[in-house]
């Protein structure tokens, strides 16, 4: 069963929203229905589903109605015709008491600008929606100091939000949204007013967290980058309007229409994918294990020389065979044969590989932001990726370790 479900969801602003539908049904657009009856239609005729643990990504410019759809999937916003199922339940004909304990139970809101209460700790604007809810007292410290401990704002309880950073006080939304404990989260433009190093940080913590949490996340952005990144699919609006729908990958290969091809034909696909995108498993071999070791792994993989990481998989560098059969040889240890070369980052765009490809006789290793080896860049990837085949370019892709 599928967690969300829309069926041709319209809204309509303004005083005759009714007549809005009837011109929409003659076949006239947005702007004429403007002009024509100063009705202002926010969304048109949306239909779409979110499965369970899916990240559903609604992409568009500003004013194109992405706001106004996510509204309608918690009522915040009545459709003027349509209806939307939570869990098979149809909230759009709920009475009120029914619509409140759907709101409760399922669904959680994170919205951009934090919306923190200046004067309370961060503790207590976490547990501000547990409050809310009449959860009692212990229970909902509990909760609020889990999701804390899960966004990385463990040891920040008694700070107050005026002593956070940006990116952490929008953690804390996200943590408030998570001690909520709903299996849904709609997240509108959450991540849209910070600036880009903290945004993607934020992307990858939510992508971690997902791997665990399995939430079913709609996400809105108007940034095609950000959608690529995290969406499992990404629906494409257009004047209140759904003009496509699919994975990141059909999006940027197969754009649906002009419109869409208009908002990817202008992006540099060496600016999209990432080492993350299209790297591969890496062989390593922990320093300490010796000269002898190396060898043997190098024989059996059929490889020549090793990645080496220390025993928190931090990388170090690589073996050669050559210096691995002199240093058992000479009885030297490994650690004086690793040879340091520089590694790349997971989110290090295509565009920034070429260099160093083009300089390194062994793959890239890549590593995360701990300098722990995720993985590897074969110049043959970089290649193919150029040549437009990206064969990972999806979430477990860059998940991949
Ligand atoms: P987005 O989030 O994609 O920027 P919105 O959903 O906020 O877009 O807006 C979609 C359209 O609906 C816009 O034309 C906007 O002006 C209109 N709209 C949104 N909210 C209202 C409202 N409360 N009253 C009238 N028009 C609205
Ligand atoms: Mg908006």
């Amino acid at each position: 069963m599928n967690k969300i479900e829309v069926r041709q969801a319209t809204k309509v602003f303004g005083k005759n929203p009714k007549l809005g539908l009837e011109l929409l049904k003659k076949g006239l657009s947005k702007k004429e229905i403007k002009r024509k009856a100063g009705l202002n239609v926010g969304v048109s005729d949306a239909s779409f589903h979110v499965e369970a643990g899916e990240i559903f990504v609604i992409m568009g410019l500003s004013g194109s109605g992405k706001s106004t759809l996510v509204r309608l999937l918690n009522r915040l916003i009545e459709p003027t015709s349509g209806s939307v199922l939570i869990d098979g339940e149809e909230i759009t004909r709920m009475n009120v008491k029914d619509l409140r304990r759907v709101r409760r139970q399922k669904i959680s809101m994170v919205f951009q600008g934090f919306a923190l209460f200046p004067h309370r700790t961060i503790l207590e604007n976490t547990l501000y929606g547990l409050e809310i809810q009449g959860i009692e007292k212990n229970e909902r410290q509990k909760r609020a100091l889990e999701a804390l401990e899960q966004v990385g704002l463990k040891g920040y309880e008694t700070s107050m939000p005026d002593q956070l950073s940006g990116g952490m006080q929008q953690r804390v939304g996200l943590a408030r949204a998570l001690a909520s404990g709903t299996d849904i989260l709609l997240m509108d433009e959450a991540f849209s007013a910070l600036d880009p190093l903290i945004r993607k940080e934020m992307q990858d913590q939510l992508l971690d967290l997902q791997t665990n949490m399995h939430k079913t996340i709609v996400f809105i952005t108007h940034d095609l980058d950000e959608a690529l990144r995290i969406g499992d699919r990404i629906a494409l609006m257009k004047d209140g309007r759904i003009v496509q729908i699919g994975s990141p990958e059909e999006i940027l290969i197969n754009p649906a229409n002009d419109y869409v091809e208009h908002f990817v034909e202008d992006v540099d696909m060496s600016k999209v994918i990432t080492a993350g995108h299209i790297m591969s498993r890496a062989d390593a071999m922990q320093v300490d294990r010796g000269p002898r070791v190396a060898l043997q792994l190098m024989k059996d993989a059929g490889l020549s020389s090793l990645f080496t990481v220390d025993r928190s998989k931090k990388f170090l560098g690589v073996i050669d065979a050559d210096d691995a059969a002199e240093a058992v040889k000479k009885g030297k240890t490994c650690l004086e044969i690793v040879k340091p070369i520089h590694p790349v980052t997971v989110d290090t765009l295509l565009a920034d590989l070429f260099e160093d490809i083009s300089n390194a006789s062994v793959p890239l290793p890549v590593v995360d932001e701990q300098g722990k080896l995720r993985g590897l860049v074969r110049r043959g990837a970089i290649i193919n990726a150029l040549a437009g085949s990206y064969p990972s370019l999806t979430r477990s892709g860059v998940k991949q370790s």
